[in-house]
Parts: C-alpha cells; sequence; structure tokens
C-alpha cells in the first residue's frame, strides 16, 4: 500500500458519501415527544383553523355600521343583548341593527355580527353600551380558515421542527408524526496514547474528549449515539470493535489513525473488513480522513485532533446526516462579518478557519493544530474555498456559527 494518501475534492468525497448512504427509515411518534425531530411526510390541516370567525379581544360584538363616527365624544350607544360563552357557538344570541353582544377573547362572532370593540372603548350603562371607538368590518377578528384552510399542506416534509412547530401540529389534528428514524451513530476512539476521562493522564496520555463531542453532536443532530470507548492502535482490537459496532450501527465513525503512518490501523482494517472509498480530502484541517463501507454501512476514519474531527465532521459526516434524516434545508446558522486580516490559504483545498465573531467583525483564531481552546473561543468557521488562495483583510465573509 502506497505511503501517500490519495487526495479527493471535498465534493467527490461528499457524492461518495452520499451515494453510500443508507436511505431515510421513518416512523411515528406523538406529537408531544416531537421537538428536534425532523418530519418525513408532508402535514396538511384536517380542519379550517380557526374554524369558525373568531373574537381576539374582550369586548362587545357589533356590526361595523353602527360604530360609524364614534369617538370619545360622540360615543354609539347600542343595546346589549347578551354574553356570549366560551367554548360552544351561541345559536340564539344574534346582533342585529343597534345592538351587541358581550364576547371574551376566543369567543364565536355571533350571526349578524362582523366585528368586535375592544372593552376598553366602551361603557356599560345597564342594558346600553357606549362604544367610543369606530371599528371597520372584521376588525378584531380572525376570520374562519384565515390561518390554515383545510386541507392545505401546513408543513413539508424534511423540516426539523421545533417547539413552535409541535404547537401547530397539535392545532392541526396531527396526534401521531411521522418523523425520520433516528440513525444510530456508533463512535469508537482509537489510540495508545487514550485514557478515559475519568483517568489524570500521565505524560504521553490525553483524555478522549472526541467520543463525548461527536456524541453531543450526533444526539443535538438527532442521532442516538452510541459510544464504544477507546480501543489501542492493534489490529485485533479494531477488528473485535468493528465487528461489534457495524451490526449495531447504522454508521460508524472512528477517530484517530485515520493517516498513513505505521500505527494507523483504520484504513487497513476497513479495506480488510470491508472497502475503503477515499482516503485523503482535499480539506484543512482533515486531509487524513477516510470513508469506507463495511456490510453496506458506512464507516468514517476521522483525523485524531478533536478540532480537525470537528471540521470534518461538519463537512464530511453531516451531509450523510442530512440524507439519512431527510432534511430538506440544513439548518446552518451563518453570520455575515468583515475580516480583520488576510487569511492566504493553500489553493486546491478547501480550508475551515476558526473565527471570533464580534460587532460583526471576524477575527481568524489561528494556533497550532491540535490545540482545544480556540474550539470554543471560536464562534464559528469560514470556508475558504479551494479555487482561492486565500481572503483579503476587509471582505465580508459569511460564519458558519456553531
Ligand atoms: P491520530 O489521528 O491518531 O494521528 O491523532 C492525532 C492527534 O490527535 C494525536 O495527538 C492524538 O493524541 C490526538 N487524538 C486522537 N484521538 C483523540 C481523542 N479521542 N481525543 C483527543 N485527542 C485525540
Ligand atoms: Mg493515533
Amino acid at each position: 500500500m502506497s505511503r501517500f494518501l490519495n487526495i479527493v475534492p471535498v465534493a467527490d468525497a461528499v457524492a461518495t458519501v452520499l451515494r453510500i448512504s443508507p436511505g431515510l427509515m421513518t416512523e411515528t411518534v406523538p406529537v408531544e415527544s416531537v421537538a428536534g425531530r425532523i418530519l418525513a411526510a408532508d402535514v396538511t390541516a384536517d380542519t379550517d383553523i380557526p374554524g369558525f370567525d373568531r373574537s381576539v379581544v374582550d369586548g362587545y360584538a357589533v356590526r361595523a355600521a353602527d360604530t360609524a363616527g364614534a369617538g370619545e365624544a360622540i360615543p354609539a350607544l347600542l343595546h346589549c343583548t347578551g354574553w356570549i360563552s366560551m367554548g360552544r357557538q351561541d345559536t340564539k344570541l344574534a346582533v342585529g341593527p343597534g345592538t351587541c353582544a358581550y364576547i371574551p377573547t376566543g369567543g364565536v362572532l355571533p350571526a349578524g355580527a362582523d366585528a368586535v370593540v375592544m372593552v376598553e372603548y366602551t361603557e356599560e350603562a345597564a342594558d346600553t353600551v357606549l362604544v367610543k371607538k369606530a371599528v371597520s368590518h372584521s376588525e378584531n377578528v380572525l376570520l374562519r380558515n384565515e390561518d390554515f384552510k383545510q386541507g392545505e399542506t401546513v408543513f413539508s416534509s424534511g423540516r426539523r421542527i421545533s417547539p413552535q412547530d409541535a404547537g401547530v401540529l397539535a392545532a392541526c389534528g396531527c396526534a401521531a408524526v411521522t418523523v425520520a428514524k433516528k440513525p444510530v451513530v456508533g463512535i469508537i476512539s482509537t489510540g495508545n496514547e487514550l485514557v478515559p476521562v475519568t483517568a489524570v493522564p500521565e505524560p504521553g496520555q490525553v483524555r478522549d474528549a472526541n467520543a463525548s463531542m461527536l456524541a453531543a453532536y450526533l444526539m443535538e443532530y438527532g442521532c442516538i449515539p452510541r459510544v464504544y470507548g477507546i480501543i489501542a492502535d492493534e489490529r485485533e482490537a479494531f477488528e473485535a470493535i468493528l465487528a461489534r459496532a457495524v451490526p449495531e450501527c447504522d454508521v460508524v465513525l472512528l477517530s484517530g489513525g485515520s493517516s498513513k503512518d505505521d500505527r494507523d490501523m483504520t484504513a487497513a482494517v476497513i479495506a480488510t473488513m470491508g472497502t475503503v472509498l477515499v482516503h485523503g480530502i482535499a480539506i484543512a484541517p482533515g486531509k487524513p480522513t477516510i470513508i469506507g463501507r463495511i456490510a453496506e454501512k458506512p464507516v468514517f476514519g476521522l483525523p485524531g485532533h478533536p478540532a480537525s474531527a470537528f471540521v470534518v465532521l461538519i463537512a464530511i459526516v453531516r451531509p450523510l446526516l442530512d440524507r439519512m434524516l431527510g432534511i430538506s434545508r440544513p439548518i446552518q446558522r451563518t453570520a455575515r462579518a468583515t475580516l480583520t486580516i488576510n487569511i492566504p490559504s493553500q489553493r486546491g483545498r478547501e480550508e475551515y478557519v476558526r473565527v471570533r465573531v464580534e460587532k460583526g467583525v471576524a477575527t481568524p483564531l489561528f494556533g497550532k493544530s491540535g490545540l482545544l481552546n480556540t474550539l470554543i473561543r471560536s464562534d464559528g468557521l469560514i470556508c475558504i474555498p479551494a479555487g482561492s488562495e486565500g481572503l483579503e483583510q476587509g471582505s465580508m465573509v459569511e460564519v458558519i456559527l456553531w
């Protein structure tokens, strides 16, 4: 096997990832526990919303024409014929010329009425109501189906369900929501130098940061992370853990050992148990990345440095998750900012630079590879395309926010 990586452009790597992506799997979940899930079917309103003309204020249901010209000085005098009850349609109460009925917020507008005067603009004197403000037709009334019409598509599949969405889904009568099944993603940390979080590292050792970072990201993204722990740089350990993880997961991520040193086991083991499709991507950081497949399951070898692993996770693994989850529009929070200094970049590779963003200004955080602190001091990444030799001070950049 050659000692050099066979570098492919990011677009080719992503195309490979999409080619081997498992299909979308769906399940239904109760609308009460749907937050953060991805809708896997369009949702239509099962009824008109609202299903009746509804007052949006506490006040008096009137005929707008009866209030024409009314004001503080010359109120309109209307005869109050009764009170509307909440939660039902009162068929007995009707509003005719010169009359009104008290209506609470959410009450059904009585027959004959076409507007509501807010109680603040009225005064009651026995059966007579003084209306001190004119209202126009439909004022303070939410008309039947003004929100959503029966049969209207309210949500399209592929959308990540927000708390607001959950409320609207419930209003649309969607008790069981069809969503993408959460992909199970195995996480394996590799390296003789790695120790668990609970250990105090001896000289030469480092705590496993990647497993927790990857698990946190995956959980937030809508997957089920499955952490397999740390394995040594030994072929048998790799084979044993992959033999367990591959059948149990939809995707497996290994971190560390993804390059071509003698100690780097990942590619060789994937090649034995399955196929290595990509080894080396024109991305920085993250060049020594592996995309492979074992038993039809995508298996990634991510670089060991947490910051590199994270960039590869976002740039290369996320498109796979999007495909598996059926995400139509990936949420990528971005901010536009002005660059404080020149950033040179090597043409031919996509470069991701961590930046801090403050008041519309992006400051790159350069540092030696392997630093953890730039991960938390930064607000996001800017991507310098492969075809560019860098970005100039003062230019507008788009920051992919964390
Ligand atoms: P490797 O990709 O195995 O050559 O590792 C590159 C660097 O990343 C080395 O300094 C490793 O110690 C470090 N590293 C590898 N895996 C992890 C991990 N899970 N957590 C923190 N650092 C790691
Ligand atoms: Mg290693």
